[in-house]
């Protein structure tokens, strides 16, 4: 069996890391130039800054599992900070009980450190989709892969729908409007904060998240770095504001919060599309097509997050090896 994998998040790694665990031949196709999608890092100030996911959590016994693993090889740490609440113009300590585990020194090193060069194909975004007795793909600029049994779109619904054009029957079953999008910040400070939050979840305002990005394991502690996302109402309806007027923005929140002068020396920003899951109750599953040999998967289908992107290119793999 020969498969082809469009994306490689950690949904369409897993699945072809499984696929080829048990002998088959798998090809993966990435638009970006490296893979790991929303968990990768930005090299930025000597080091690397998560951008998108800041850090996951395990609940389930084989991802648990998968976990230590990754921790036994030091490519995942946990994240002891203090987490703090930010609500009605307080914040406030927010302890728990969630064990928080990040890539080490990156959110994307345990999906970058045992990828087999050969069988990904970088900076390809696949844009034409044809079946004629087996899987043909055409990518942006022109060339051909041809030959596949099997195909897996491990990509959120949007895209995955503007590739579907054949028919499939899957149109009607991608979910609409799953994936919202996240304007994401990063600022580093000329000053040290006092403050003892490492994470702060912010529940007013434009922004949802904050993160003293040198609190956590592996990373530079040299200068002060804090990371900042913006809800996906505010994301949505600022879905083109000019980044130097978002990381204004996120530097006078942050400063508003911690009740500190914020003095910015350096910032970056990124525009997610397809960040985090509108509705985690609304679980589609993996999608299977009835017509054609084509899955789709991604987070989403079991409400998103890095452990649910997992699961789902777990049983893909599943089901592509015992049907
Ligand atoms: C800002 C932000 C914050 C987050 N915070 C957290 C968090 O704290 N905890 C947590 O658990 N989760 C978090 N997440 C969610 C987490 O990152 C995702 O659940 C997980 O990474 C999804 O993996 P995936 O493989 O399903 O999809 P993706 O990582 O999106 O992978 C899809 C891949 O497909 C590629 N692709 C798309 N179209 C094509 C095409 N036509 N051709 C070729 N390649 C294509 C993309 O480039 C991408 O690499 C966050 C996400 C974002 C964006």
């Amino acid at each position: 069996m020969k498969v082809a994998i469009i994306g490689a998040g950690l949904a369409g790694l897993r699945c072809g890391q499984v696929l080829q665990a048990a002998g088959v031949s798998v090809s993966w196709f990435e638009k970006s130039r490296a893979v790991a999608g929303r968990m990768s890092a930005k090299r930025l100030w000597g080091g690397h800054v998560d951008l998108g996911a800041q850090y996951f959590t395990a609940r389930n016994p084989a991802f648990i599992q998968q976990v230590h693993q990754w921790q036994q090889a030091g490519l995942v740490a946990p994240w002891l900070g203090s987490i703090y609440r930010y609500q009605d113009n307080h914040l406030v300590a927010s302890p728990d009980s969630e064990l928080r585990y990040v890539g080490m020194p990156a959110m994307h090193s345990p999906l970058r450190a045992n990828v087999p060069d050969t069988a990904i194909q970088l900076n390809c975004r696949i844009t034409e989709l044809q079946y004629t007795d087996n899987w043909q793909l055409t990518a942006s600029d022109g060339s051909q892969f041809t030959g596949f049994d099997q195909l897996v779109l491990a990509i959120p619904p949007a895209q995955a729908r503007n590739l579907l054009t054949i028919d499939t029957g899957l149109q009607q079953q991608l979910p609409s409007q799953l994936l919202l999008p996240c304007h994401a910040v990063a600022l580093q400070l000329s000053q040290a904060i006092s403050h003892e939050a490492a994470a702060i979840f912010v529940r007013q305002g434009p922004l949802c998240w904050a993160a003293r990005h040198s609190s956590k394991p592996g990373r530079l502690t040299e200068h002060q770095q804090w990371v900042l996302h913006f809800n996906a109402g505010y994301s949505q309806q600022h879905v083109d504001t000019a980044a130097e007027q978002l990381i204004s923005v996120a530097a006078s929140e942050l400063s508003t919060m911690l009740a500190e002068p914020v003095q910015v020396k350096d910032s970056c920003h990124h525009r997610w599309l397809y960040a985090s899951v509108a509705n985690p109750a609304e679980q589609p599953g993996l999608l299977k097509s009835d017509q054609l040999p084509c899955l789709v998967i991604g987070d989403w289908c079991f409400g998103g997050r890095v452990e649910n992107a997992w699961l789902a290119g777990q049983a893909a793999a599943e089901e592509l090896l015992n049907g």
